[in-house]
Order: structure tokens, then C-alpha cells, then sequence
């Protein structure tokens, strides 16, 4: 099939590549020329695992990039809008670049096509977009609603082999037609499900909220476990067992980020608005914003409110491992808190220097490895469980930094053995005893 992408963020870029791969003809469209010129250079312009040796082997092939879009559109018979939605200050996504892409294709179309929304957009939007470009389209257009549910960090995979993917729409034909471009990807026998558009654009929001929901949960109980004494990895153990709770992404942290969760779950606040409350998603929001500034707290109470003759080392910048994103990263609220109380940062991540570099610009010394970011520190922060932080050389550790203090905000060493080899060591929810 003949496909245009319209926008190659991470989803765009991730659903071009994956479906080049299964034999389309996919035109990828960005209205950021240098990002354009780069990847039809090959250049990637994030760092997602899979996706440069993917990009490589279909380019100039069945894969290619440009800034036309209504050649794009021309070419095509489905046509998929990955374009951001960003928060906007009231909470609310942001629907100007989707709608704006809408407006495009429908002043170019030169025939049937079917759009489809990829994007992630408030309950309705599919049919404000049908409304709108009917109105401008000189040719029929079939609004499809088919949210997106990969992870950034594993995108190609869960592309290639999804859950589940969800289509949304009641035109029977070109729900076969999306089927069809589908089928390769469902070989695993997990399911494609059909429903109405706005069932599908609620099924977004909904998975995401539940996730951002379980973190915040987890890190409720982690709170209560540091007051009580007791340790959040054995309770997240023995509460995973149960088969109606089960052992996925209960982990506690220093709080969810990312471009997804944070705006996803306030979005959908902002959508019920005046029409119903959310309490629950509300206290998710504020759990998370609380548990952003849990490593600063326990830095303060261990070193004293005042830090300017400190300097910390942090290890991990993106939000999570196995990605550059920097969006709403937890780090960032870390490292800005720190600065704000006079503290000097060196700062490795061994995927996201680039982005960081655009956010802190000069208030940071980043380093080029991980060992680096401990000179001169008084103290070693982890932020993102990078595969590398997992098994570093302890003694090297305490050698170089002034003072042998680990602040884990994300759990990844056991408190005993940490104890054992001479480090204060605080982490989230367990009992250092
Ligand atoms: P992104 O910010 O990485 O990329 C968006 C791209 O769209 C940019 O390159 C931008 O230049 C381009 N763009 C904007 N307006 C355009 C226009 N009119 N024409 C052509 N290009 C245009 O965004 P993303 O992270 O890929 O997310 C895209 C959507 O998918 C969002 O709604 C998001 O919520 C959703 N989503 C994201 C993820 C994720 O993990 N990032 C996962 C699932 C769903």
C-alpha cells in the first residue's frame, strides 16, 4: 500500500520504518526541514533501539522523507497523523499541529483517502477533524481513530509484535483496508480490535492514565513503607503475586515522566472539566509531583538545606532507560532543584547528552562517562536505570567520590550489600536497616 506519515517524531518515525519494513510504500512528512534533510541523509534524529538499522534498510527503497505533503498526500491512500499534542498551559492537549495537518491534507486531496489519527487526541477529536475537512475536501475522507500504544525505548518491537492495536470508525471498508496493512503484525495472534472512534480515543487515555496510576500507587506505598519501616520491594513482591494485581510496572521511583503519561493523565483531567471530577486522576498528578521531589529532600536532610559548596554527580538524564527523551524527565526537576539551592551538577546519560544540553544549557558540567560525573562529587544520584548503572565497580565508586553516599531513585542496588560495602545509601521505600 501507498502510505504518508505526517509527522516523524517518535511515533511517525517508528510506524514508517515498521510498515516500510512489512512491504508499504511509506512517504514520511515533517514540517522541520533540517530534521527532513537529516534522515533522508540516514541520520537519525532520536535514539530509539532498532530504528537506524530499519530506517537504513528501507530508505531510498520503499521508505522515503520530505517536507511536501500534499506530493505525499497525492501519492497515498491512507494517510496517518503522528503529530504531537502537547499540554497545553490549561492542561489541555494541544490540537493545533493535528488539526493543522488535517487542514493540509484536505487542501490537497485529490481523491478518496483515508486519514488515519495516530496522534494521541481528546474524546471527539476524529469527528472535529471529519467536520473539518469535509468542509474543505473536494473528494470524500474516512476519519479513522488508531492510537498508538508503543513504549519509547522499545518501539520497534512493540510496533512489530503489539499487545493489541485498536481501530476506531464504522466505515466497514476502510476498517478492512487498515486490517489488511495490519495483518502482518498480528501474526502473534493478539488481537485487533474494532470499535467506534471515541471508544478508541477514551482507550488511549484510559491505558495510559491506568499506568501513570499504578506508578503513583506504588510510590504512595513506598512513602508509607520509609515511615513504617517496612521495605516497598518485598510488599511490590508479594502484591505481584496476586494474578488480579500482578507483577508489571509497579516499581516506585522519583515519579513517571516522558511525553506521554504526565500530559495524558492531565489531559484527561482537563477533558472531563466542567462535565464531571476526577479525584483519583488528580491525586495521581499530584503523587507524581510530589515524588519528583523526593531525592532532593532525602539530599537535604543528609547534607543540610544549604548545598552551594556541594557538587553531585547524576547518572541518567532521560526519563527512562533506552531512550534520548528528555520531556518532563524527573531529572530535570532533580537537577533544577539542586541548582536552585546552589549545588554544582556533573551530569552523564549514555543516550540523552544532546537533549540535556538543550535544557540545562550551561548550569551543568555533562560528562563523557559515567566515572567522570564522580570527580569532585559529594554524592551520586541516580535518576534513570541505564543497563550500565546496574553492576559498576563499587570500589571505583567510593574511590573517587568525597563521600561514599549513593541516592538511588530508582532502586537498582540492594540496600544490604550497599551497606555491607561501606556506602550511605538511600533509596525509595526500603527499609535501610
Ligand atoms: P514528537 O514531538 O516526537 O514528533 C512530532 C513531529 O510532528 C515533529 O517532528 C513535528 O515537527 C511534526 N509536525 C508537527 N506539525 C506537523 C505538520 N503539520 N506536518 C508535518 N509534521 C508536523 O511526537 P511523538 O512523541 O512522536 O508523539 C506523536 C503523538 O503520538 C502524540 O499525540 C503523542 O501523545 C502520541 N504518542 C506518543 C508516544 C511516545 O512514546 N512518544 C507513544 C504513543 C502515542
Amino acid at each position: 500500500m501507498n502510505l504518508a506519515m505526517i509527522g516523524t517524531g517518535y511515533v511517525g518515525l517508528v510506524t514508517g520504518a515498521c510498515f516500510a519494513e512489512s512491504g508499504n510504500s511509506v512517504c514520511c512528512v515533517d514540517i522541520d526541514e533540517g530534521r527532513i534533510a537529516a534522515l533522508r541523509d540516514g541520520k537519525i534524529p532520536i535514539y530509539e533501539p532498532k530504528l537506524e538499522e530499519l530506517i537504513l534498510r528501507n530508505l531510498h527503497n520503499r521508505l522515503s522523507f520530505t517536507t511536501d505533503l500534499a506530493a505525499a498526500v497525492k501519492a497515498s491512500t491512507i494517510i496517518f497523523i503522528a503529530v504531537g499534542t502537547p499540554q497545553r498551559p490549561d492542561g489541555k492537549a494541544n490540537l493545533e499541529y493535528v488539526l493543522s495537518a488535517a487542514e493540509s491534507i484536505a487542501a490537497t486531496m485529490d481523491d478518496h483517502k483515508i486519514v488515519v489519527s495516530k496522534s494521541t487526541v481528546p474524546v471527539g477529536t476524529a469527528s472535529r477533524i471529519a467536520d473539518l475537512m469535509t468542509k474543505i475536501a473536494t473528494h470524500p475522507v474516512t476519519i479513522i481513530s488508531n492510537p498508538e500504544f508503543l513504549k519509547e525505548g522499545s518501539a520497534v518491537d512493540d510496533f512489530m509484535k503489539p499487545d493489541r492495536i485498536v481501530l476506531g470508525g464504522n466505515d466497514a471498508e476502510a476498517i478492512e483496508v487498515l486490517k489488511k496493512l495490519y495483518e502482518p503484525f498480528v501474526r502473534n495472534g493478539n488481537p485487533l480490535v474494532v470499535m467506534d472512534r471515541r471508544s478508541a480515543e477514551m482507550s488511549k487515555y484510559a491505558a495510559n492514565a491506568m499506568l501513570a496510576t499504578k506508578i503513583s500507587f506504588i510510590n504512595e506505598i513506598a512513602t508509607l513503607c520509609e515511615q513504617f519501616g517496612a521495605d516497598v520491594d518485598q510488599v511490590r513482591r508479594a502484591i505481584g503475586l496476586d494474578r488480579r494485581i500482578g507483577p508489571h510496572f509497579i516499581f516506585p521511583g522519583i515519579g513517571y515522566g516522558g511525553s506521554c503519561f504526565p500530559k495524558d493523565v492531565r489531559a484527561l483531567i482537563a477533558m472531563a472539566d466542567a462535565r464531571c471530577e476526577l479525584p483519583l486522576l488528580e491525586a495521581v498528578d499530584q503523587v507524581n509531583e510530589r515524588q519528583k521531589r523526593i531525592l532532593i529532600e532525602k539530599v537535604r536532610s543528609h547534607f543540610g538545606a544549604d548545598l552551594s559548596s556541594r557538587t553531585f554527580a547524576v547518572w541518567g538524564l532521560s526519563f527512562k532507560p533506552h531512550t534520548d527523551d528528555m520531556r518532563e524527565a524527573p531529572s530535570i526537576n532533580l537537577i533544577e532543584a539542586l541548582l536552585g539551592h546552589g549545588a554544582s551538577i556533573n551530569a552523564f546519560d549514555p543516550g540523552a547528552m544532546t537533549q540535556a544540553q538543550r535544557i540545562f544549557d550551561g548550569s551543568v558540567n555533562y560528562c563523557h562517562r559515567s566515572y567522570e560525573a564522580l570527580e569532585g562529587a559529594d554524592a551520586l544520584l541516580i535518576c534513570t536505570e541505564w543497563d550500565e548503572f546496574r553492576s559498576p565497580e563499587f570500589q571505583r565508586i567510593k574511590k573517587i567520590l568525597r563521600n561514599p553516599v549513593i541516592f538511588d531513585g530508582r532502586n537498582i542496588f540492594d540496600p544490604a550489600e550497599m551497606k555491607q560495602r561501606g556506602f550511605i545509601y538511600y533509596s525509595i521505600g526500603r527499609n535501610h536497616d
